[in-house]
């Protein structure tokens, strides 16, 4: 039987999802629930209440034998649905087997690098990921996974030997602020960053700096000294927060400023990271 996978959308094309330009799958269910998500839509799987129908402007949304009803030949994309969804969910999320998800890489495969296997948090759906690797490498494209980190890859080896490389979100070095942020520790992201490490599967780790929540010069001395001793080559991505897409609470909260974004990069650079970028 087919495997198949619940998918939020699927991006043919993307320049900022790993090297080159890239198709990006982004799965549906997270294990996170980040009090800054820009994707919360993203976090749970639809219950069927229908509260989303009368926000739909074009008649695309409806409710057969009890469950949501996506006319995506009626939909303008307005995502009017997705904001009067009570439940961090989408009616758009559909339910896909392996081989369509290749037909969309196949239509692109001519002009993309590789493909990246995005969320929502996509280890949850490991056999689904899994095959699509497979498939994704037999094309001769680089198979690439986006995580929290959250899902311990070295109880998933065939994962990581799937994949081409992983990147990886270390959202805060301090056990308890990455708890505060994210509803759970962060001791299994940082075991999954060193083993990725160490089979030389880790492009890059993540920090979105956000100055009213975080301590964000502590935060980026401690995870760039880990990088420095783990490979300097890492990429290390400090991303600017911003408030559009977030949820409503986290819509007041300041942007960094770009003083404070070169500060931190000049942190750590000093501390021997050779590959840091903001975006
Ligand atoms: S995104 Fe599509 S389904 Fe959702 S409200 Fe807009 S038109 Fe309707
Ligand atoms: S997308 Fe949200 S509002 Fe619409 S049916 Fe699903 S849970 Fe309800």
């Amino acid at each position: 039987m087919m495997l198949k996978g619940y998918v939020h959308k699927i991006l043919p094309f993307s320049a900022v999802d790993g090297p080159g330009n890239r198709t990006v799958i982004f799965l549906q269910g997270c294990n996170f629930d980040c009090i800054y998500c820009h994707n919360p839509e993203t976090i749970r799987r639809c219950s069927h209440c229908g509260e989303c129908i009368k926000a739909c402007p074009y008649a695309a949304l409806g409710l057969e034998r009890g469950k949501i009803l996506w006319k995506q030949d009626l939909c303008r994309d307005c995502d009017g649905c997705i904001r009067a969804c009570p439940y961090d969910s989408s009616p758009k999320v559909q339910t896909m087997d392996v081989e369509e998800i290749m037909d969309h890489i196949r239509k692109v495969g001519g002009f993309i690098s590789g493909v990246t296997l995005s969320g929502g948090e996509c280890t949850l759906q490991a056999a689904f990921v899994i095959e699509i690797f497979k498939r994704v490498r037999e094309m001769g494209l680089t198979a690439f996974l986006d995580t929290n980190g959250f899902v311990p890859l070295q109880q998933m080896k065939e994962m990581a030997l799937t994949m081409d490389m992983a990147m990886v979100d270390l959202k805060s070095y301090d056990g308890e602020e990455h708890r505060m942020l994210t509803g759970k520790g962060n001791e299994p992201v940082i075991e999954n960053i060193r083993y990725l490490a160490e089979i030389h599967k880790l492009y890059e780790i993540r920090t979105v700096i956000v100055p009213e929540l975080l301590d964000n010069r502590k935060n980026v001395d401690k995870i760039s000294r880990l990088i420095a001793t783990l490979d300097p080559n890492i990429r290390y991505k400090l991303i600017w927060f911003r408030s559009v897409g977030v949820r409503e609470g986290a819509k007041i909260w300041k942007e960094p400023t770009e003083e404070l974004m070169k500060e931190l990069v000049a942190i750590a650079e000093k501390n021997g990271c050779k590959n840091v970028v903001m975006v």
